[in-house]
């Protein structure tokens, strides 16, 4: 298969206008030269992303994100960067053949590897004689043969052969081990899983990364056994069925998240594609940025008990305070999604959803659960926590409860409002000082000061050159890097494009470097004069460091003339110092 080449990349960019492409996704306002828009990847309600025309690219004043219109695409889409050039491409109609690209190498590959050989070595494990009673069980529990493929299920024997099977592919015990594959039980090696039928867990790009197994025959225990955690399968960072569900969850612009696997396979099963499991009680920081990158309203349906109801409190309180969308579905009866499609069919279910509840509505309700609100202190405790509740929603919500809480408790409207309004204030506050907290680490004048450089150079043929000649190089092995992949990609193209770099970069291994650069500096003109007071503030701190390694080898060394050749430097230097100064001065 072909690849796409750089040049197609750069034809496909050149034909797109990333104001139109963006304009698909969120709504710009054109203000001055540039247009603006509410930025889709940090939580905001103010216009702080503009998208250049001129440039062919947007920058959030507020995150840092910023690229060219493929970057939008693949990081709006949580796609990879060839798919969204390919996206683009469509939207423009212009034909990309099969196309192919090299894949960068994983770090994990070894160990994805090894999980998709287990994994197959399962799979095919059901499929034999041995496989006979595990497949009557899926098939009684509604999970036909195609099904059981699209979920990879597999099944593990008493038979301890995964163990010989990874060995003969050439991996050693230890490797085995620390993925969780096999156990070492009294001195000798057994596969860990027995006589279980296998559901893998995939992470959020669908590499099989763990798995669930569960008993289908006897009554071993536990009913569930799951892989342990080790470098590539960290329960926290993973949701179960999120890269197949995420197509589905696009289309709908909703997703549904339920609490075990079994619940996520059934509605998926049914139909209701656009589900997600948590791998545990409550959602982490990594599995909210996950739901965030979906873009979607998220109905939370966990289990119809006490437990399932707190989590669904503190869970709702996490992804709305992420400015995450949320609603309530509470299932009454059965005990999880899987038993009710069971008992009541998946029409029923889908009405649920159609019918889900805000988040609010459901906290305000659940806050008076179990409390006697004929008792005024009761009663006056459940108010505030109504009214913080509300505080930070929008002035319609604030009247609707209002006028209920007035209505249902006979209270004095002007008093509710007055104490919301308290609220407000001391929320305000608050964020205040949150925000403050959370000031990412100061960096240097150095580092300030090679990232602008970069940055610059990245922007203007000119500066490329100006670096050139007045610079060279960096000591820092990382930002030597970029600056080397800057002049590269200026060789072989002979000019400097802005928007086509960031294509370049995308798929390069300094991506991420490339990336902080860009999020982290904060420059809207370029002039030559800054340029320079840069360059002088790297020249500055080189100087500085080598004075120092000077000065070191002089306090070390017990050879007199080797001590003096070092002072000799340090001399020299100290003039080059003098020299930039000068050269400070001349320029103000
Ligand atoms: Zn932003």
């Amino acid at each position: 298969m072909p690849m796409i080449s750089e040049s197609k990349i750069n034809e496909i960019r050149e034909s797109a206008d990333i104001v139109d492409i963006i304009k698909n996704y969120i709504p710009l306002e054109l203000k001055g030269k540039n247009y603006f828009g509410v930025c889709p990847f940090h939580q905001d309600h103010s216009p702080s992303m503009s998208v250049s025309k001129e440039k062919q690219m947007y920058k959030c004043f507020s995150c840092g994100a910023a690229g060219n219109v493929f970057t939008f695409v693949s990081n709006y889409e949580n796609i990879t960067f060839i798919e969204a050039v390919v996206k683009v491409a469509g939207i423009l109609g212009i034909s990309v053949g099969d196309y192919t690209t090299t894949k960068p190498k994983e770090k994990y590959e070894r160990e994805y590897n090894a999980m998709d050989l287990a994994l197959k070595f399962y799979q095919n494990t059901l499929s034999t004689k041995d496989g006979g009673a595990a497949r009557e069980y899926l098939l009684k529990r509604g999970l036909n043969e195609e099904m059981q493929k699209v979920f990879d299920i597999g099944l593990s024997t008493t038979s301890d052969k995964l163990y010989p099977f990874l060995k003969q592919k050439g991996m050693d015990e230890k490797f085995i081990l620390d993925l969780g594959l096999i156990t070492q039980e009294e001195g000798s090696i057994k596969d860990t899983f027995k006589d279980r039928i296998l559901f893998p867990i995939h992470d959020a790009k669908g590499h099989a990364v763990g798995f669930t197994g569960r008993v289908y025959k006897g009554d071993y225990k536990p009913k569930y056994l799951n892989s342990k955690e080790n470098y590539i399968f960290k329960k926290g960072n993973i949701l179960f069925n999120y890269h197949r569900a995420r197509d589905a969850i696009r289309t709908k612009k909703e997703v549904v998240i339920v609490e075990g696997n079994m619940d996520a396979i059934r509605m998926y099963v049914s139909g209701i594609k656009n589900t997600i499991a948590l791998m545990g009680v409550s959602l982490t920081k990594e599995q909210i940025d996950l739901i965030r990158n979906l873009h979607a309203t998220v109905i939370l349906m966990l289990d119809n008990d006490e437990a399932g109801r707190t989590a669904t409190l503190t869970n709702g309180e996490a992804l709305e305070s992420a400015g995450i969308n949320c609603k309530v579905v509470r299932l009454s009866g059965e005990k999880d999604p899987d038993e009710y499609i069971l008992k009541n069919g998946v029409q029923q279910m889908i009405t649920n959803i159609a019918h889900a509840k805000s988040y609010l509505e459901f906290k305000i309700k659940a806050l008076k659960d179990n409390k006697d609100l004929t008792d005024a202190t009761v009663l006056s405790s459940y108010i505030k926590s109504v009214l913080k509740s509300i505080s930070d929603e929008d002035a319609i919500t604030k009247e609707v409860t209002i006028n209920k809480l007035v209505e249902d408790y006979k209270l004095d409207k002007d008093l509710l409002n007055n104490e919301l309004k308290k609220l407000a204030t001391n929320n305000n506050v608050n964020v205040k000082v949150v925000a403050r907290g959370s000031l990412k680490k100061k960096i240097n004048k150095e580092e300030i000061s090679a990232r602008s450089i970069i940055y610059y150079m990245m922007n203007d043929y000119k500066y490329i050159k100006m670096y050139q000649t007045n610079l060279g190089y960096f000591k820092s092995a990382n930002y030597r890097g970029m600056a080397n992949e800057i002049l590269y990609y200026m060789t072989k193209n002979k000019t400097m494009n802005f928007a086509d770099f960031m294509s370049y970069v995308a798929v390069s291994p300094l991506k991420e470097e490339f990336e902080t650069v860009i999020r982290d500096t904060k420059i809207e003109d370029f002039s030559d004069s800054t340029f320079l007071d840069y360059i002088l503030n790297i020249k500055e701190s080189r100087i500085k460091g080598s004075i120092k390694e000077c000065k070191k080898i002089i306090k070390d060394s017990s050879d007199i003339l080797e001590q003096e050749k070092e002072m000799q430097k340090i001399i020299t230097l100290k003039s080059e110092l003098e020299k930039i100064i000068e050269e400070r001065s001349v320029k103000k």
